[in-house]
């Protein structure tokens, strides 16, 4: 079951408590098919620039994932730079450079068009309708937004979000986005715009997951040593969407979905702690599919009572 992935392939430049790093692998889409890749068959689509490296194209192919949809455009590749706060769970943005990424139309390759799922990383909304609507299979497809589209872009981004089975967002876009403070409340006002199944992602806390048979908390993995969360909500998608794929979820599903969206949801957990463990996307160089399923089995263990 293969999983389309969409949005921003970087260089990033990092600091955090732990250290700093300049020009880095990062993007969303990077983050977000990394952790796929553990679970299903990955293709991505994005544009870089002329400067992008080859070993960094050869690390995404290394773990199989197709890279027909990426294209090479003269110029530089999207740039973004950021600091962290002492508990990292706060950044603050300090540069932004679109570069080739301003004229991003993503154009899906024949071969993606009927792929049965579909992840849209954080990008224009009205980018990511174009590509929903380039799909002519999808099981399940949805997404990720920001702040900037919900205020600037909102009328936009409800049009899109109607064609969604799922959306991920944090917990203050999702307050945003509802106009709603109380996060049930929140969950039900989006759910009614049309993304069926919402995760409400909550940083080290965890996330909570809302469908039709109500709601689940997820809580986080603490870890002994974080360096940079850079990505780890990309790779909770990545994780969440990746899980799905791998078990061939659909909405029409009803009696599996829960428990089903529930562990897609825990993947996701775990795929973002992993991520945190080292800069950029590093730990995805080492990671194997036992240390997943080794967190998987101290997860059961931290919240069995
Ligand atoms: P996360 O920490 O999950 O929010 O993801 C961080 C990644 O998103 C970084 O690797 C950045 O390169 C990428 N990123 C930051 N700002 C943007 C933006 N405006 N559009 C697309 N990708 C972005």
């Amino acid at each position: 079951m293969s999983l389309v992935v969409v949005g921003s392939v970087a260089y990033d430049g990092v600091a955090t408590p732990a250290g700093s790093r300049d020009r880095i692998l990062g993007g969303a889409c990077t983050y977000i098919s990394l952790a796929a890749s553990f679970f299903t068959k990955v293709r991505i689509v994005g544009v870089v620039g002329d400067d992008f490296a080859p070993q960094d194209l050869d690390f995404l192919s290394s773990r199989g994932i197709d890279l027909e949809g990426v294209e090479r455009a003269p110029g530089k590749t999207f740039y973004w730079r950021g600091v962290y706060s002492d508990d990292m769970n706060d950044r603050e943005t300090l540069q932004t450079d679109l570069n080739v990424f301003a004229g991003f139309n993503p154009q899906l390759p024949a071969s993606y068009r009927d792929q049965p799922y579909l992840m849209l990383g954080n990008i224009q909304p009205a980018l990511q309708r174009s590509v929903r609507s380039q799909m002519t299979a999808t099981r399940l497809a949805g997404g990720d937004t920001m702040n900037y589209w919900i205020n600037d872009f909102r009328g936009e981004l409800l049009e899109t979000l109607k064609q969604w089975d799922f959306l991920l967002i944090n917990d203050s876009e999702a307050r945003l986005l509802s106009g709603q403070n109380n996060l049930k409340r929140a969950a039900a006002a989006i759910r009614a715009m049309g993304p069926r199944i919402l995760v409400i992602k909550r940083g080290e806390y965890g996330a909570t997951l809302f469908h039709e048979g109500g709601y689940a908390n997820i809580p986080g993995v603490l870890l002994d040593t974080l360096k940079d969360p850079t990505g780890a909500g990309d790779c909770f998608a990545g994780g969440f969407i990746g899980y799905l794929a791998s078990r061939g979820v659909s909405l029409a599903d009803t009696t599996a979905q829960p428990r089903e969206l529930a562990r897609a949801a825990v993947y996701g957990c775990i795929m973002g702690s992993f991520c945190c463990e080292e800069f950029g996307p590093d730990r995805f160089r080492t990671l194997t599919s036992d240390d997943i399923e080794a967190r998987f089995r101290d997860y059961r263990q931290i919240t069995a009572f």
